[in-house]
């Protein structure tokens, strides 16, 4: 399905990573790769699992987001290695442990502005310097959860975060849609990863989830990665500004 295109995925930690399972199936599918890390000391790691696992070989870079001129060194080679780009995939959150641990309403200052900028200010800097290369259009994809629309307990300012990137990502879509780019969020279910083990109380999210979807159980990354292939393929050429839930149905249930 994706033969002859290439794109970015941002946020593989490690072989637990939504962005992980997504590489492996944007992988199997044909597509050339570039993997984003946060930093250096990962490349090693991600290099091992990338030989273990992986059909081609991806171009392994790392790149903070918080940093606008690796960001612009991360394009630069994109752009030598392939000269172009077809789809982009932003799997990158952060909160402080402090503000995920205490109230909604005791968030610092500073946590709130690094959750945002890290989980929601991220997606538009590395769309931004994404376009130039999106020359025959592009898809976009991101990561979100239902506790951008309702109280989850602990999920505090993510959930806050997840709202602004929900609205962000219909905001980039209606102005990138005359280029051709479609922008679309993926909003999944519960997975054990390591940013998900930060959230206090994780374990009932996967609990509740199971006990009240209506596919009766949690969803796997191997699910948030065949969905994300759909969204990077033609297959999915006619849908943008969309949130669109990889989570066994539990959303459109009443708890
Ligand atoms: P994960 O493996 O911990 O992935 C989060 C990624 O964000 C990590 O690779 C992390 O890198 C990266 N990151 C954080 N700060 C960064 C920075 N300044 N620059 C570059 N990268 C940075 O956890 P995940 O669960 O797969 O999360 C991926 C996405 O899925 C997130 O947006 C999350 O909110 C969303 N999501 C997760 C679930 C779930 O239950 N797991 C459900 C719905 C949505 P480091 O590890 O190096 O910091």
């Amino acid at each position: 399905m994706l033969e002859g295109k290439t794109g970015v995925v941002f946020g593989v930690a490690n072989n637990h990573s939504l962005a992980w399972s997504i590489t492996k199936a944007l992988d199997s599918a044909g597509a050339g790769l570039a993997i984003s890390c946060q930093g250096e000391r990962f490349i090693n790691k991600i290099q091992k699992l990338t030989a273990e696992h992986l059909k081609n070989k991806p171009l392994l870079l790392a790149c903070d987001v918080q940093d606008e001129q690796q960001i612009a060194r991360l394009y630069e080679q994109i752009d030598a290695a392939f000269g172009r780009l077809d789809f982009l995939v932003h799997s990158i959150a952060f909160a402080s442990r402090e503000d995920l641990e205490g109230t909604f309403l005791q968030t610092s200052r500073d946590g709130f502005r690094l959750a945002m900028e890290i989980s929601v200010y991220s997606l538009l800097a590395v769309t931004r310097l994404a376009i130039p290369l999106m020359r025959e259009g592009g898809s976009i994809i991101t990561l979100t959860y239902l506790g951008s629309r309702r109280f989850m307990p602990h999920y505090n300012v993510m959930g806050v975060a997840k709202a602004a990137l929900e609205s962000a990502v219909r905001y980039l879509a209606g102005e990138l849609g005359p280029q051709g780019i479609r922008v679309n969020a993926l909003s999944a279910g519960p997975v054990n990863t390591l940013s998900a083990r930060g959230i206090r109380d994780f374990s009932s999210f996967l609990h509740t989830a199971a006990a009240k979807a209506p596919l009766q159980r949690n969803i796997s990354g191997e699910e948030v990665g065949d969905a994300t292939l759909f969204l990077c393929s033609d297959l999915s050429r006619g849908i943008t500004g969309e949130i669109i839930y990889v989570d066994a149905g539990f959303h459109i249930t009443g708890t």
